[in-house]
C-alpha cells in the first residue's frame, strides 16, 4: 500500500507547486525537525544592487567598479550581476581583454584584465591571494573587495532584499515546531540584517560551500533530521548532505540536481517559499494516511 499512497502524495505535491523526486524524499520529510535556509537567492530575492563604492586612498570610484565589472561579467553570482549593472551606468570605455577567468564558489573570482591580475571577492578570497584589505567595520552589506596586481583598490557594498514569502514561511515552520536556521557564505552582519527581518532564526555565517555541507552533517550527527533549502552552486553539497534537499526552481541546475524537491510555485512572479512548508506538511499527512 505504501508506494500507491506515496504516489498520491507526489501528485498532490505537483498541485502544491513542489516537484518531488521519488518516494524516499517524502519518507524522510516527515521526520524533519530542522530547516536550514541559504540566504542569497533563497531567503532573499537574489536581485542584488550596488549600495556603495568605497575606494582605498587615491583610487577613483569608477575605476574600482569598472575593474570589478570586467571580471564579474564572466561570473554567475548575484553580486556579479549587480556590479556589472552598476558599471554599465558609467560606460563609454572600450571593453577590456579578459583571460584566465576563475570563479571560486562562496568566495569570489579572478581574471587577467588587460594584462593585470584582478581579484574580486570576500576577505577570505583576497587572503587566499595573499592580499590584505582594510576590513570595514561591520556593515550590513555584502562586501566585495577589489584588488589589482596585489594592491587593494577598495570595496563595493552590495545589498539584497527579503523574498516576500520568507517571513510567512519561517513563521509557519516555527508554528509546526520546526527549528529554522540561516546558513550563509556572506558576512555575519549581512546575515544578521536578513535574520532580523524574519524573526527568531539561528544564524551561521561566513561559511564556505564545504563548511555548509559540514554544518548539515554536524546537525545530523547531533541527531537532527534536516531539510536544506538553497538555490546556488555553493549549496549543492549541503543540499545532497541533507535528509531532504529543497531547491528553488529558478536556481542553478546543479542545486536542483542535488535536491529531492524543487519549489516551482510562484507568487507575484517569484518562487514562493511557503511551498516548502506545504511540502513538509504534505509529507506528514501522506504518511498518516498510510498508517
Ligand atoms: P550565500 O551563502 O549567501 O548564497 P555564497 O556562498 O554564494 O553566498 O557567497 C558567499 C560570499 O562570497 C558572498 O557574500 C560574496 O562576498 C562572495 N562571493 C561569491 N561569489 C562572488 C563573486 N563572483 N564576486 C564577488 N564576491 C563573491
Ligand atoms: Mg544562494
Amino acid at each position: 500500500a505504501t508506494p500507491t499512497a506515496l504516489l498520491v502524495g507526489t501528485g498532490r505535491g505537483a498541485q502544491l507547486g513542489v516537484l518531488i523526486r521519488g518516494a524516499a524524499a517524502l519518507e524522510s520529510a516527515r521526520r524533519i525537525d530542522t530547516v536550514v535556509f541559504d540566504k542569497t537567492g533563497t531567503l532573499t530575492t537574489g536581485r542584488m544592487r550596488v549600495s556603495g563604492v568605497h575606494p582605498a586612498h587615491g583610487v577613483r570610484r569608477d575605476e574600482i567598479v569598472r575593474t570589478a565589472a570586467a571580471v564579474e561579467s564572466y561570473a554567475e553570482h548575484p553580486v556579479a550581476q549587480a556590479i556589472v549593472i552598476a558599471a554599465g551606468q558609467h560606460s563609454g570605455t572600450d571593453s577590456p581583454t579578459v583571460t584566465d577567468f576563475r570563479a571560486v564558489p562562496g568566495r569570489g573570482a579572478s581574471a587577467m584584465v588587460d594584462g593585470k591580475q584582478i581579484v574580486v571577492g570576500n576577505t577570505l578570497h583576497l587572503a587566499d591571494a595573499g592580499i590584505s584589505v582594510d576590513t570595514p567595520t561591520p556593515v550590513t552589506d555584502t562586501v566585495v573587495h577589489v584588488a589589482c596586481d596585489g594592491r587593494w583598490l577598495g570595496w563595493i557594498g552590495v545589498t539584497d532584499s527579503l523574498r516576500d514569502t520568507a517571513l510567512p514561511a519561517v513563521a509557519r515552520l516555527r508554528g509546526l515546531g520546526l527549528r529554522p536556521v540561516l546558513l550563509t557564505g556572506d558576512n555575519p552582519a549581512a546575515a544578521g540584517a536578513i535574520a532580523n527581518q524574519v524573526g527568531p532564526i539561528e544564524v551561521i555565517a561566513g561559511v564556505t560551500p564545504e563548511a555548509k555541507a559540514a554544518t548539515i552533517r554536524r546537525l545530523r550527527d547531533d541527531g537532527h533530521t534536516v531539510a536544506m533549502i538553497g538555490d546556488g552552486v555553493n549549496d549543492a553539497a549541503a543540499l545532497s548532505e541533507a535528509d531532504l534537499g529543497i531547491a528553488i526552481a529558478t536556481g542553478s541546475d546543479i542545486a536542483i540536481e542535488a535536491s529531492d524537491v524543487t519549489l516551482v510555485r510562484a507568487t507575484a512572479g517569484t518562487v514562493d517559499l511557503t511551498a516548502a512548508v506545504d511540502a513538509l506538511a504534505l509529507a506528514r499527512t501522506t504518511l498518516r494516511t498510510i498508517k
